[in-house]
């Protein structure tokens, strides 16, 4: 091992800046963060660094370094630009036993600076003793996505937990035992996803019944994978992802989502197909239940948005019927993302004042939805789940009033790398979607703002797929 690694309290100590460039300002920055009195020495500095030393916490010299400069510094990081300059003053450096850093220049450093990923008080460093500073920093980014923005201040919160933990709970290793159960279990989990007072409850209830609490107890989280492309997840669904250790997924969540998830993480398809045969609702919602009991991890992943013809609903009732602690992480709905990926604003100043969101399955219970408000005009209506029913929309929505040439577009395998849409008319939609062969899933979007398709698609080679009556 190359460099020792630690964490330096600067609270109030000197540390000198030598230069006055970008370098030197994001320098500044950090060290003011890190609270440190700093004295920056360079002839010209950027206009930033001064409206940074108007805030307090820097000043700046303006000349040029002299030896004197080092005198009661307790770190100096050195970035004149000129390399010949930095080494002499890095000598310097050495000779008082002074820690250095040269930017841009491991040979002449005494210390190097990490990347960081920043959750104060929670600082994660990383460091590939300069072999490859990309890879260090693609790493900070990845970390960036995975390490929770709320981590800093549970760390603050389990800080405010330990004098009321040392006079209810007498041995350390009970008290240890209780901080652990707080961590791995639903309190930080609570407290991570925003709800403080469930986090709070949980950790008074544990305090009560000596620290150690129930063994393992198991969470489903209700996800929401988007529509298809696997950087259309949310930052919160890939971490329940990274932490699942079963994953009960919908048929329409793609490989490449699943991918994501953690490697030993038991993944069962209970998906259904449309129309068809499949696992009932009942099985799924009795192996949420029983998994949990078991005290797993359990994330029910589905397409899109989970409450968004998802039968979120009907699961998360069953979970709070067996008592079973759940959350919900809410994805990008088919209709936002397809109409995205298809260039289709799904509103519009001058065509659409509002979007409805109806299931093609609408009407075979009997419970018709309001055709007559759907086929008005300056409204735009998404159909899910309507491939199989197409004709019969069709029909509805004229029989209701709307004319036979208003656009209406089909965009299947959205964001995908096979997206295809078919833009045409409530006259021409049926027929055009027959002879492209579309397929499931597809998304009918009918109103004016479908026609926009034409002049504003941008994703893929699809504009060679599309099929436009509309001149
Ligand atoms: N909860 C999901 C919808 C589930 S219903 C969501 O919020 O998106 C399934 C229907 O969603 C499909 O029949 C299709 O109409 C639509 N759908 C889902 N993903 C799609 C995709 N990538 N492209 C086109 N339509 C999609």
């Amino acid at each position: 091992m190359q460099y020792f690694p630690l964490f330096f309290d600067l609270r109030s100590q000197k540390v000198l800046i030598v230069g006055g460039g970008e370098v030197a300002l994001r320098k500044a920055a950090l060290l003011g963060r890190a609270g440190a009195a700093i004295t920056l020495v360079a002839p010209h500095v950027v206009p930033e660094l001064e409206a940074h030393a108007a805030t307090g916490g820097l000043e700046i010299v303006r000349r040029e370094f002299v030896p004197e400069d080092l005198a009661g510094v307790r770190l100096a990081i050195v970035a004149t630009g000129r390399r010949a300059s930095n080494r002499w003053i890095a000598s310097l450096c050495e000779a008082r036993a002074i820690p250095v850093n040269v930017v841009d220049d491991r040979d002449a450093s005494r210390v190097i600076v990490p990347a960081i990923v920043d959750r104060d008080p929670v600082l994660i460093a990383i460091s590939s003793a300069g072999a490859s500073p990309v890879l260090a920093r693609r790493w900070r980014e990845r970390l960036e996505a995975l390490v929770p923005a709320r981590i800093g201040e549970l760390a603050l919160w389990l800080r405010d937990l330990r004098p009321p933990s040392r006079r209810r709970l007498r041995g350390t290793a009970e008290r240890r035992r209780y901080f652990e159960t707080l961590v791995d279990g639903p309190a930080a989990e609570r407290f991570v996803a925003g709800d403080v007072r469930g986090a709070e409850r949980l950790a008074q209830r544990l305090l009560g019944t000596g620290g150690a609490g129930a063994p393992a107890t198991g969470h489903v989280a209700l996800v929401g994978a988007g529509p298809g492309d696997p950087e259309l997840l949310t930052l919160k669904a890939l971490r329940a992802l990274s932490d699942a250790d079963v994953i009960l997924h919908d048929r329409l969540v793609s490989d490449a989502v699943l991918e994501l998830a953690r490697r030993d993480a038991v993944k069962i398809c209970v998906g259904k197909s449309p129309g068809g045969a499949g696992t009932t609702q009942q099985w799924i919602n009795d192996r949420l239940v029983e998994h949990a009991r078991a005290g797993r991890r359990v994330v029910r992943l589905k397409g899109g948005d989970p409450f968004v013809f998802g039968r979120g609903g009907e699961e998360l009732e069953a979970l709070a019927r067996a008592g079973i602690a759940y959350s919900v992480i809410p994805g990008i709905t088919a209709a936002s993302a397809c109409a995205a990926y298809a260039g289709i604003p799904l509103t519009h100043r001058d065509h659409a004042q509002s979007v409805c969101l109806v299931t093609g399955h609408a009407g075979e219970d009997g419970r018709e939805p309001d055709w007559r408000a759907l086929a008005a005009d300056r409204t735009t209506v998404v159909f899910y789940m309507g491939l199989t029913r197409l004709e019969r929309i069709v029909a509805r929505l004229t029989e209701h009033g709307a004319p036979p040439d208003r656009p209406a577009a089909l965009i299947a395998q959205g964001t995908l790398p096979n997206q295809r849409v078919v833009l045409g008319t409530l006259a021409s939609i049926v027929a055009s979607a027959r002879s492209q062969g579309i397929e499931s899933p597809a998304l009918l979007v009918v109103g004016e703002v479908a026609a926009l398709h034409a002049e504003l698609a941008w994703f893929g080679g699809n504009a060679a797929t599309t099929v436009s009556e509309i001149a």
